[in-house]
């Protein structure tokens, strides 16, 4: 059960915070699946293929006025240059310049809108959340406590904490989907001017993705679409020709990081019984040897006639 952060403010003053302690081991556990992340009906994300990007970053202005951030000027008054994901930017475009002469590349980072997100498995509290038919990964102000849980989880390192203010917020790509309900499209993909990040459905989109693999064989890293399976699936997904974990995207395997989670746990309890039934079966030892030699000794008591003097 989702508990918002008024009802757990209010649980706190009442009862001293134990009970809050006892709601937030209760739905610690949120992942149960076991047979793979589904995708949802209506999957919406994004393509974004780093050969075709020019570094112009008009989609991270672009992203920064589609959702009312203040352009981040810290460290530049003129210009908005935000060297990584921060509070006030969503969308980044990073510069991968490898020294040994092999190729460079941009790389816009986002939120992934993973089909099975570590940070809505790891939030104690349902702040964040998947869309079962858009699948968008949202975060909700009044069930966040700042506990940051989220920024920790995710193996993208994407939500970003606001550090000022009484009460501060998480801020991640929710894939402008204020926008998407006036039909207009995510404010990058609105003015990207090489076509390098576009917006549809994620079928289509990994459609168009291995198309361009097939028309241009030996342009992109290990013909692949990161994100078809890549953490049990993304909704944003990938072209590069250099390596995806050089751009900050690592090699995760086909199992989404929750459900790699989940294995080690039921490992842990499986292998955590035999210690156990051991140290019972250690104690009973123990026992019944101490019984015997405690009967030994008044065995002996009796037959020497030692008795203690009262
Ligand atoms: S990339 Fe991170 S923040 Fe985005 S859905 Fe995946 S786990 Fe959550
Ligand atoms: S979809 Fe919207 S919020 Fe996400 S990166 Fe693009 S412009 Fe920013
Ligand atoms: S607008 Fe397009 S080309 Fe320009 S940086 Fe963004 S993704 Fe690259």
């Amino acid at each position: 059960m989702a508990i918002t952060r008024r009802e757990l403010i209010t649980t706190i003053a009442m009862t001293g915070g134990t009970a809050a302690v006892a709601v937030t081991v209760g739905t610690g556990t949120l992942h149960a699946e076991t047979e793979g992340p589904r995708i949802p009906s209506a999957a919406v994300g994004l393509l974004y293929d780093a050969t075709v990007c020019i570094g112009c970053k008009a989609c991270v202005a672009a992203c920064a006025e589609a959702n009312g951030e203040t352009p981040d000027t810290r460290g530049d008054s003129l210009h908005q240059a935000p060297t990584d994901l921060n509070d006030l930017t969503r969308n980044i475009i990073k510069l991968y310049k490898p020294t040994d002469g092999t190729p460079a590349s941009f790389v816009k980072r986002q939120c992934m809108h993973c089909l099975d997100p570590a940070c809505a498995a790891g939030c104690p509290f349902q702040a964040l959340h998947k869309d079962l038919e858009s699948g968008i990964v949202y975060w909700t102000a009044d069930k966040c406590i700042g506990c940051r849980y989220c920024t920790i989880t995710c193996p993208y390192h994407v939500p970003r904490f606001q550090w000022v203010g009484y009460n501060p917020r998480v801020t991640k790509c929710e894939l402008c989907s204020h926008r998407l309900a006036q039909g207009l499209k995510p404010g990058c993909t609105s003015v990207c001017p090489t076509g390098a990040v576009i917006f549809g459905p994620r079928t289509v989109l990994l459609t168009e993705g291995k198309r361009r693999i097939k028309e241009t064989p030996g342009r992109y890293y290990k013909d692949k679409v990161y994100g078809e399976t890549d953490n049990g699936g993304t909704q944003s997904l990938y072209l590069s020709r250099v390596p995806f974990d050089d751009l900050g995207l690592p090699e995760l395997g086909e199992e989404s990081v929750p459900e790699k989670t989940l294995r080690w746990q039921r490992r842990f309890y499986q292998y955590f019984a035999l210690p156990a039934l051991l140290y019972a079966g250690l104690v009973q030892v123990i026992r019944k040897s101490v019984k015997g030699h405690v009967e030994e000794a008044h065995e002996h008591e009796k037959e020497t006639g030692l008795r203690a003097q009262l």
